[in-house]
């Protein structure tokens, strides 16, 4: 098989223009034919799309035509919230064979904008045990065209006239545990020769990965961060999130804080609730003090039932009361609705179809 064009960032793109004889300008050129194309243009092959490049000499286009080739993963299913306006979740499927899901949100504060929540694996090994995704394991890593690519797929669903404004990497896997592929993607992602998503509209969320959070900041793409925090001290963090014995609560808040923020903005710790397990006044009241010196908002997302875990999500009352302690413990507080359970598209319920 001939290597992928979409898994090319902007400076290696270049690259491939210049061996198929061509120049920055002609690159500049082919990259936004390449993206701007839709699901059935490209299917037609890269020689056509590029003959219709305009200003580049046809030689070039044939000649990187032959080099390269482009595949899109196949949607293998779609399906829309019943309960959910404008929430679709699609299950892809690559050439392999491998299963990841996409799912595509309607904003509600922003009219004619939508939200993608992109996969990064396919599968994870995170093994978090209140996730369907680390239930499954992991099958493998993502490449950056499979990544980048699902806003390739989820825009044709999008109305004439409406965009995907945000991405967020919250779908299946653990980003950081697929570092290469994911810095590709965003840069893909955020180039306007390509996708064009303002950075400080894309969000990475990891479960603390340490050394993939220090190559993050060192990324020029100034993405926004996330952080599935989830309990406030090791001792009950090593069990909800196991990267944690690795990479415990201090040294990752030691590396957070080492973060580039960009002025106005933050970072959102991310807080499951677990009744009984971690939502107790105590559990709240800690949260101010551990963040203290972090620019950071907490998260709150009541528990979205998965099958085989033995969880509950607290009452709707818990929540609230939940937030307003940590808002009292001083930090910024929000209470995220999660989207399209019926569908199994709501956080922690992607498992690729296997549920
Ligand atoms: N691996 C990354 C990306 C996943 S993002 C990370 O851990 O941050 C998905 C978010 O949903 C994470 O905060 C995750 O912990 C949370 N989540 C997982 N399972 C969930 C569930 N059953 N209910 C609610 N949130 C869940």
């Amino acid at each position: 098989m001939r290597p992928d064009l979409l898994d090319l960032t902007p400076a290696r793109f270049a690259e491939a223009v210049e061996a198929a004889g061509g120049s920055r300008e002609h690159a500049r050129k082919l990259q936004r034919r390449l993206y701007s194309a839709s699901g059935q243009q490209r299917a037609a092959g890269l020689g056509p799309l590029f003959a219709l490049a305009a200003g580049v000499p046809r030689r070039v286009g044939a000649a990187l035509a032959e080099r390269w080739s482009t595949a899109a993963p196949e949607v293998v299913r779609r399906q829309e919230s019943a309960v959910d306006e404008g929430t679709v979740k699609m299950v892809l499927r690559g050439h392999d064979g491998a299963l990841f899901e996409t799912v595509l949100f309607r904003n509600r504060k922003a009219s004619g904008r939508w939200s993608l929540c992109v996969s990064t694996q396919a599968g994870c090994r995170m093994a978090c045990p209140f996730c369907a995704t680390g239930k499954a394991g992991l099958a493998r890593n993502l490449s950056a065209s499979e990544i980048a690519g699902q806003l390739l797929i989820a825009r044709e669903q999008v109305p004439a006239g409406e965009r995907i404004a945000n991405v967020v990497a919250m779908g299946m896997g653990e980003p950081l545990d697929n570092l290469p592929a994911t810095l590709d993607a965003l840069e893909i992602l955020a180039s306007p020769d390509c996708l064009g998503v303002a950075a400080d509209r894309i969000v990475v969320s990891t479960c603390g990965h340490v050394p993939g959070l220090e190559q993050l900041s060192a990324h020029p793409v100034p993405v926004g961060l996330a952080v599935s925090l989830h309990a406030a001290t090791d001792a009950l963090r090593n069990q909800l999130v196991p990267l944690n014995r690795r990479y415990p609560i201090a040294r990752l808040l030691e590396t957070l804080r080492r973060h580039p923020l960009r002025p106005g903005k933050w970072i959102c710790f991310e807080y499951i609730l677990l009744a009984g397990v971690n939502d107790a006044d105590t559990d709240a009241d800690a949260l101010g003090p551990l963040l203290a010196g972090i620019r950071a908002v907490v998260q709150v997302i009541p528990y979205n039932a998965i099958v085989g875990a033995p969880y509950e999500a607290p009452s709707a009352d818990r929540v609230r009361e939940f937030a307003a302690r940590v808002r009292a413990s001083g930090v910024p507080v929000a209470i995220r609705a999660s989207r399209g359970p019926d569908i199994d598209a709501a956080c922690g319920q992607l498992a690729g179809g296997s549920q």
